[in-house]
């Protein structure tokens, strides 16, 4: 029985000892989102969209987003450009669908109900927002923090516009960098061109981490140069590079 237990052991610490790290696919990354995504709407008693706005911007931490919510929501939500109230709202644009109103961007007048806009109130046209929306897109992964177009508004653009103003491929681009928002102390992503695959380190960081992506690039964790052990990551930041 004991020597059973002791191969147990030895086992074990074998297995361990091979899992320094996981590789993380897309989806894997995405289910941990939807997750974070979960809790947060329930601590906050908001929508997921809400939620995770405000996660992408504390690095998908939920106990960061807790603690900075709890000791002050409205830096909070000044920082995200999560308002609690619109900064304008006109109660005859409900009583009158046909309304016009003028585009602070084009400066042409359009009925209201064909007009959008992010939680503050400020309205434009669809062909306006949708230019400034598809601009964002292409600047890079800025987009997920987008804010309204109205000189210093700082409401944040959100899910729901990308979602319902950008084209098919600009949303397929704005999911991916929000997947690819997801950056923590212990996961990174693959630096090889077109990887999709991050790599969580599991273990404590000793003499050795370089791992093996499923792409089969093979880098160091902790500097994400090419795998360089046993040389330490300063000697190679430092050593001239042989082409
Ligand atoms: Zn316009
Ligand atoms: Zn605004
Ligand atoms: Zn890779
Ligand atoms: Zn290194």
């Amino acid at each position: 029985m004991a020597k059973e237990m002791a191969i147990d052991n030895k086992l074990k610490g074998a297995s361990q000892l091979q899992k320094k790290y996981i590789v993380l696919s897309e989806d894997d990354i995405r289910a941990r989102q939807e997750q974070a995504i979960t809790e947060v709407s329930s601590m906050l008693s908001t929508s997921r969209a809400s939620a995770c706005i405000v996660l992408r911007h504390f690095n998908w931490d939920v106990n960061e987003v807790h603690d900075s919510w709890f000791a002050d929501e409205e830096k909070v939500r000044k920082t995200t450009g999560w308002l609690k109230i619109p900064v304008v709202s006109d109660p005859s644009l409900n009583d009158n669908k046909r309304l016009r109103i003028t585009c602070q961007i084009c400066f042409d007048d359009y009925p209201c109900n064909r007009m959008f806009g992010a939680s503050c109130g400020h309205l434009f046209c669809r062909t306006c927002l949708q230019t400034y929306i598809a601009m964002s897109i292409k600047d890079g992964s800025g987009c997920l923090f987008l804010r309204c177009p109205e000189g210093e508004c700082s409401a944040i653009v959100g899910d729901e516009l990308f979602d319902a103003l950008a084209t098919y491929d600009d949303k397929l681009k704005y999911c991916w960098y929000l997947v690819r928002s997801y950056v923590k102390k212990d996961v990174k992503w693959c630096p090889a061109s077109d990887c999709k695959y991050a790599v969580e380190f599991v273990a404590d960081a000793d003499d050795s981490c370089d791992v093996l992506c499923e792409c089969g690039h093979s880098f160091c964790w902790k500097c994400t140069m090419d795998a360089h052990h046993p040389v330490d990551c300063n000697s190679v930041s430092t050593a001239p590079r042989v082409v």
